[in-house]
């Protein structure tokens, strides 16, 4: 995953992209990167895995002159990538995968360009696709140009003189919104980065747009596709409570989902909880419906712990799984608790640290209510990290069937028998009381979009 923002003040922008940029860390662990431009352009980026970004960045970017910056927090590659063409300089962030990767950049050696960013053995994806869009008659052209070229999902900005080019994928599964201060103009991906900021939204790219952000103001420049296919786990999972998309509120998104689950189950329990922070909102929305109290047998030290989520090694993610959340044996001791999480991933870090952390603290049941069916299917767009054969459902299948399966339709539907066989496999595994998954269409209802404008691949496997 990735983080983008962009600011264009009236003076320095460097302390606005900054905080901006830094309302994106739950995007990512890895990659700090800021890029200003004054009279000339100004960079620096900064392995962010074992400091705060803010940190980092805390002294180097008063040293950042210039009315128009953009910045990104990225699990994937260094960036902003600067770059020399033939309609000018310009400093590029991206977020999101270019599948087709090798291909283009094998075509694009054959015909002469040369890369200086290799990474992890290929090519950094940013500078990939500024070489792509160098390829234009124009950026404008250039970005449409790598739209049609690039199979995957990518949104990016583009520093210039004219301004910072924001441009949405061309299937919107990456938001980008724009936001104004007396103005003054920002372009984040999540809107978390606007109010302490004193931005309001005042436009949501559509999927494929491409806007110019100027002091003049938000100026289009492509009008998009009316084809929309925004990544549902957003809402359920990678989004920050305080952000919003499409013009949802992911909060209350999750309230709607935990209310949906609460609807649906009968289990006799004594208190609702949520596996901090994403399945809090989802828990709260169970409490308030289910009229049971909503307490916090686990809590989250948070200052030196990021998402167990976003490192790239299942290593450094159970580590940190392992020593953010704290069990709290008074509240947890003989009690059946609702435990609501947002998805089961892998399984492995519920299983090891937290149930095990509940049933240290004296937890008498433990009812797991995930957010979201069980995850099939891993992200293609590089909204998330995780490989098919980890899946705890892939497992329960496997175990189950002694093989993998080519076709797993029957497991899709909740409402077959093999689809429950594969939740008592995996709640068995967990070793909990019970396990009960969010359904599709409820969660759906949650979002409030029609299911033909969300990415539900990692469930359906259809794009
Ligand atoms: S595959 Fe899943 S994580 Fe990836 S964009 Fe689609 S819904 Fe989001």
């Amino acid at each position: 995953m990735s983080g983008l923002f962009g600011a264009v003040t009236k003076g320095d922008c460097a302390e606005t992209l900054l905080y901006g940029t830094d309302y994106h860390s739950h995007l990512g662990t890895e990659i700090g990167g800021l890029a200003t431009l004054g009279d000339h352009f100004s960079r620096v980026i900064h392995d962010i895995s074992q400091s705060q970004f803010k940190s980092k960045f805390a002294h180097e970017y008063q040293a950042m002159p210039g009315p128009a910056g953009i910045g990104v927090i990225s699990d994937s590659n260094p960036q902003p990538i600067l770059i020399s063409s033939r309609f000018g300089d310009f400093a590029l962030v991206s977020a999101g995968l270019i599948e087709n990767a090798q291909e283009i950049y094998r075509e694009l050696l054959s015909q002469g360009d040369t890369f200086s960013e290799l990474h992890r053995g290929g090519p950094n994806p940013t500078e990939l696709l500024a070489k792509i869009i160098a390829h234009g008659r124009d950026l404008v052209d250039g970005i449409e140009y790598a739209f049609e070229k690039i199979e995957g999902s990518i949104s990016l900005l583009a520093l210039t003189r004219e301004g910072i080019y924001a441009a949405r994928d061309r299937l919107g599964r990456t938001p980008l919104l724009i936001g104004e201060r007396q103005g003054e103009f920002a372009v984040a991906s999540e809107t978390c980065a606007f109010p302490n900021l004193g931005f309001k939204t005042i436009k949501i790219l559509r999927p494929g747009e491409i806007v110019l952000l100027s002091p003049s103001g938000a100026q289009a420049h492509s009008d998009g596709n009316h084809r929309s296919q925004v990544c549902a786990f957003l809402w359920i999972y990678t989004g920050h409570p305080a952000s919003s998309y499409e013009g949802i509120s992911v909060e209350m998104v999750r309230n709607r989902s935990g209310r949906a689950m609460a609807r649906r189950d009968h289990v006799q329990a004594d208190l609702v909880a949520g596996v901090p922070d994403s399945g809090t909102g989802h828990a709260i929305g169970y409490a308030m419906e289910s009229k049971l109290p909503y307490c916090r047998p686990l809590v989250k030290y948070t200052p030196g712990y990021g998402r167990s989520y976003t490192p790239p090694s299942q290593e450094i993610r159970d580590h940190v799984a392992k020593m953010k959340l704290i069990a709290i044996e008074e509240i947890s001791q003989g009690q059946r608790i609702i435990l609501c999480e947002d998805s089961i991933v892998r399984g492995t870090q519920l299983k090891n640290l937290t149930v095990q952390k509940l049933k240290g603290a004296g937890a008498q049941e433990i009812h797991i209510r995930p957010a979201c069916p069980p995850l099939m299917f891993p992200c293609k767009f590089a909204l998330s990290t995780r490989s098919i054969e980890e899946l705890a459902a892939r497992r329960a299948i496997r175990a189950l069937e002694g093989s993998d399966l080519a076709d797993i339709t029957p497991y899709l539907d909740e409402r077959t028998e093999k689809f429950s066989k594969m939740v008592d496999w995996i709640a068995e595994d967990l070793g909990v009381t019970s396990l009960r998954y969010q359904t599709l269409d409820d969660m759906i209802a949650a979002i409030g979009l029609s299911r033909d404008k969300l990415c539900l691949y990692c469930w359906t496997g259809e794009e």
